[in-house]
């Protein structure tokens, strides 16, 4: 297929999967293929697929029908988690050529010179046990603000998951490239690098034989609210267990780093925390946490139909968007305790959670 320059793509589930259709991008554009919009025609068609949304296998076929329909002798390849969960039954959707797993997805550019329209779908798959590598990437979403990938994997196995099945285990970028890609995007005029990952707490400097004290995620953290070129900074979504004081603190005394804090909590009963292979309970989370409450604000998720935490655990809610429109009078950010907000104030969130 060595005419074939034109590819899009299209990109569905998480800032993550965004951040590495942003680099496989990049990168075919650099091995001179050319970009196009996902509805116009193009020679290749990349579907970026998620494993979380229940609808995965459905909007896939959707994407494919829409290609063949629309330009029939084009290359479809499927990536992604729902392609490194389900080659098999992937590869037997009409249209699709080619379904790349974890590890060969950066290799898309190599394995495209060995593609025959017509063919059968190939699988290029691996144990997710063997990946190891750690791909960087980044994608802006709108003119200022960009989404940065500093972490991939996790070793937790929580029981509802799939995501250590379709990622692996929990690898990070070296903090010296974090922080020259901030000075990347901050040359490309972004304003705001949000700090993406699956278990972002669980960042470490796994430089082999650096010798050096591991760093974690308060060390980058801190690293970062030092760099005078970026002016913003926000922590996408982070672990109870692993949402520190001395990161709360940071994040409460950082004129860099925004004052809010999304937290999968996911339920408030010990026992279905323990069912769901949760690292906390409970008691852990709320009221290590008030000291520096006063400006920084807490999202706290949980799965619907589960108990929520009851009081003391409180989270302060963005009135305008969480609570219904904002009455007139009151503040911006006003405090709610988790008891005190009604059903009817509680959201449904695209994961599939209910932020109270
Ligand atoms: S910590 Fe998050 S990504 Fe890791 S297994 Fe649990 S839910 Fe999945």
């Amino acid at each position: 297929m060595a005419e074939a320059k034109t590819i899009a793509f299209h990109t569905l589930g998480c800032k993550l999967n965004f951040s590495e259709t942003a680099s496989l991008s990049r990168l075919m554009e650099k091995e001179g293929f050319e970009k196009r919009a996902f509805d116009a025609l193009a020679d290749i068609y990349v579907i970026n697929t998620c494993s979380v949304t229940e609808n995965a296998d459905r909007e896939c076929r959707y994407l494919v029908r829409q290609i063949q329909r629309k330009s029939p002798e084009s290359f479809v390849v499927i990536t992604g988690c729902y392609a490194q969960l389900k080659p098999k039954e992937i590869a037997e959707i009409p249209g699709v050529d080619l379904v790349l797993g974890a590890s060969e997805k950066f290799n898309l550019a190599t394995h495209l010179k060995e593609l025959v329209k017509g063919d059968a779908a190939k699988i290029c798959s691996c144990d997710i046990g063997e990946v190891k590598d750690f791909h960087d990437g980044f994608s802006v979403s709108d003119r200022t603000r960009a989404f940065l990938k500093v972490q991939d994997g996790c070793d937790y196995q929580c029981s509802f998951c799939t995501i250590p099945l379709a990622r692996g285990k929990s690898r990070s970028d070296l903090p010296g490239h974090v922080l020259q890609n901030v000075k990347e995007l901050a040359a490309r005029g972004i304003k705001e690098v949000v700090l993406t990952g699956v278990n972002l707490g669980d960042f470490r400097n796994m430089e082999p034989g650096s010798g050096k004290k591991e760093t974690g995620f308060f060390e980058l953290a801190h690293s970062l609210d030092q760099m005078k070129e970026m002016p913003r900074f926000r922590i996408s979504s982070i672990e109870p267990n692993l949402l520190t004081n001395e990161i709360i603190d940071l994040v409460a005394n950082s004129d860099r780093f925004m004052p809010h804090f999304h937290i999968p909590l996911q339920s408030g009963s010990n026992r279905i925390l323990a069912m769901m292979r949760r690292r906390y309970r409970r008691e852990s989370m709320p009221l290590r946490s008030w000291r520096p409450l006063r400006r920084t604000e807490f999202w706290a998720f949980c799965t619907p139909g589960s108990a929520r935490p009851a009081p003391p655990i409180s989270c302060r809610v963005q009135s305008s968007t969480a609570c219904g429109p904002r009455p007139a009078g009151r503040p911006r950010w006003s405090w709610r305790s988790a008891s005190s907000c009604s059903a009817s104030s509680r959201r449904s969130t695209a994961a599939g959670s209910t932020c109270f």
